[in-house]
């Protein structure tokens, strides 16, 4: 492609709302535009990136034996009524209706459609299994569209969903799934691994991530120091078996800790680690109450609260809720005496005490004394709390970094990573209530066992950028560069022209992809370009060298440069590619 008729609006400043390197450098280098928030335009070097991470992602799939297909962007919401999701899934749904009022949503994920196609089109053992997938865009209303690709609210997914007799056979696909998503990513150039994840919303029994460690990543990601085990925060653990509390000697006593709140301060005051404090929160989980108590240094998770608790809407207790159910100023709660508090103020409450597993490494704890200006010390979690065993206790805490790993005697490592897929176990979970169901062996009718799979092609794109840049623009992997080779004359005569010309054409010919930068611009412009666009190779004619017969070249990864003799440029072009 000639640069001189192509839209490439390449620009200095990036747009005032870019946060991250990709979405800075995708705006800058002319591969997207933002339309409106969370929406792009792929332009013609955008679209041709994306397509090299659909065609990556296509041929992996096929050769996996997946099939595929393509489902309509519009669901109608009664499938979603049917799968019970159209409540549950709050804002993210954009919902639509048409002229006759008939309600559809635009399609965020596809399990009730593709249960629908396969409910009424396999009715047999013999047709399964089938893994069936699309390459389609989603719409979900994200609560903050950011990071340019990587959190859109329009974007490019790769869904597939697979369809088995029996849990084994899920077991097994689930398996080559998992094979083919490293490939994937692999070939895209992109160092990758999977994490143990948090099936989350769209539920299941189990799911991992395919992570691409970059700074910038939302997710943070527990890995260990000494053996393979890695997961996702959400769902990451710890070994609490190996610490060793000795039991306090000495009785418990009140202390006097004056407006004292905080662990930070209440820990200073009394001579303890944060750690050595059982920190005290009160959920409220639609009408009944949570308190948990875990060790002052750490947080609670959000997402293993959730799991834990039924209800809606799991959320903290306000300092008047919590005055209202204990009479007990917020910094000054703890377990001691709680239940009394509430048997005080509110005898009717519904509500549960839980213990987090790192409490088991509490020695001589302090906790609130549940009255103002007091905590406690000298706590024996066994003696004073009666948590012993596993059974007493729940994991409800986030992992921190040097906590003893779950499976071996390693530590954990904490580090950021970009999810670019997902897969999960679903079950019978959407085919149940779907009635995607079967004739088995017997002639009795069974609900067919699903996995789900995605990819965000878009977001891999992107990831790539994340993963491979450095401050003068985008270096792509040979992979996903929209051309292998980014060819620029600085000269016009005819000569140079001509030379240009026919390497371009011969290029081409041998199916190399080529950008020309042909345009009545300055050298330092086409440099500017040619780095911040970031193909592999750059092939540059000037008419100083070309007069000696040499031509030049740049390796954008590395900046390697060096001269090509005018006789077998196009091996020599060759060869140098294959090195990348
Ligand atoms: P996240 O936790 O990042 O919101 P998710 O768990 O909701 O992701 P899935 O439903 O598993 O995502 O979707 C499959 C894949 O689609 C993700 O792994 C990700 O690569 C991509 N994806 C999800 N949401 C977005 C988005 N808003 N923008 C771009 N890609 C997305
Ligand atoms: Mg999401």
């Amino acid at each position: 492609m000639k640069f001189s008729q192509s839209l490439i609006p390449t620009q200095r400043q990036a747009p005032s709302d870019a946060e991250v390197v990709s979405h800075k450098l995708l705006v800058r280098a002319g591969f997207i535009r933002k339309v409106t928030s969370g929406v792009y335009e792929f332009l013609p070097l955008g679209l041709r990136s994306l397509k090299k991470v659909e065609n990556i992602v296509r041929e992996e799939m096929n050769a996996a034996a997946a099939q595929e297909l393509f489902l309509p962007h519009l669901v109608p919401i009664e499938l979603w009524q049917q799968s019970g999701r159209a409540d549950k899934y709050g804002k993210e749904l954009l919902r639509i209706d048409d002229r006759h009022e008939r309600g559809y949503c635009f399609g965020p994920t596809h399990e009730e459609t593709i249960c629908d196609l396969v409910s009424h089109t396999v009715s047999s053992y013999k047709q399964l299994p089938m893994n069936l997938y699309q390459i389609q865009t989603k719409f979900r209303d994200e609560r903050r569209p950011r990071y340019g690709l990587m959190r859109g609210r329009e974007f490019l997914m790769k869904d597939a969903y697979s369809f088995h007799s029996d849990t084994d056979d899920l077991d097994r696909e689930y398996q080559v799934m998992h094979e083919t998503y490293l490939n994937i990513f692999k070939r895209c150039g992109l160092a990758c691994r999977a994490v143990d994840a948090d099936p989350g919303t769209i539920g299941g029994s189990s799911s991992h991530e395919f992570m691409v460690m970059a700074e910038t990543g939302e997710d943070q990601i527990a890995t260990c120091t000494d053996c393979c085990y890695a997961a996702n925060i959400e769902k990451a653990t710890f070994n609490h078996a190996v610490s060793k509390v000795t039991p306090s000697e000495k009785d418990v006593v009140e202390e006097l800790t004056p407006n004292m709140k905080n662990i930070e301060e209440v820990s200073e005051f009394l001579k303890i680690e944060p750690k050595q404090m059982i920190k005290t929160l009160i959920y409220k989980a639609d009408e009944s109450w949570v308190i948990v108590c875990l060790s002052g240094d750490r947080e609670v998770s959000d997402i293993k609260l959730s799991n834990l608790v039924d209800g809606d809407d799991i959320r903290l207790a306000t300092d008047e809720e919590i005055d209202g159910l204990t009479g007990v100023p917020v910094g000054f709660l703890g377990p001691l005496g709680m239940k009394d508090c509430i048997k005080g103020k509110m005898p009717n409450a519904k509500y549960k005490i839980i213990y987090d597993h790192s409490l088991l490494a509490v020695s001589s704890g302090a906790t609130g004394s549940n009255k103002k200006d007091y905590h406690t010390i000298n706590i024996d979690i066994k003696r004073d709390l009666g948590l012993d065993e596993e059974r007493d206790v729940v994991d409800v805490s986030s992992v921190l970094a040097d906590d003893p790993c779950p499976e071996c005697e390693g530590n954990l490592r904490l580090m950021r990573g970009i999810e670019v897929g997902h897969i999960f176990k679903l079950g019978t979970k959407y085919s149940e209530p779907m009635k995607a169901t079967f004739l088995d062996k017997n002639g009795k009718s069974q609900n067919m066992e699903m996995g789900t799979y995605g990819i965000g092609i878009g977001r891999t794109m992107a990831a790539s950028v994340e993963q491979s840049h450095d401050d003068r623009g985008i270096v792509w992997p040979r992979a996903l560069a929209p051309y292998e080779i980014h060819l620029a004359n600085l000269d016009f005569t005819d000569e140079i022209l001509a030379f240009t010309k026919k390497l371009y054409d011969d290029l081409n010919e041998l199916g190399i992809s080529v950008l020309w930068d042909d345009r009545d611009e300055r050298a330092g412009v086409k440099f500017n370009d040619a780095d911040l666009i970031g193909c592999p190779l750059q092939i540059i004619v000037g008419k100083r060298g070309f007069e000696k017969g040499k031509i030049e070249f740049k390796i954008r990864q590395n900046g390697e440069k060096g001269d090509l003799s005018l006789d077998g440029t196009i091996q020599a072009i060759q060869e140098k590619l294959n090195t990348l």
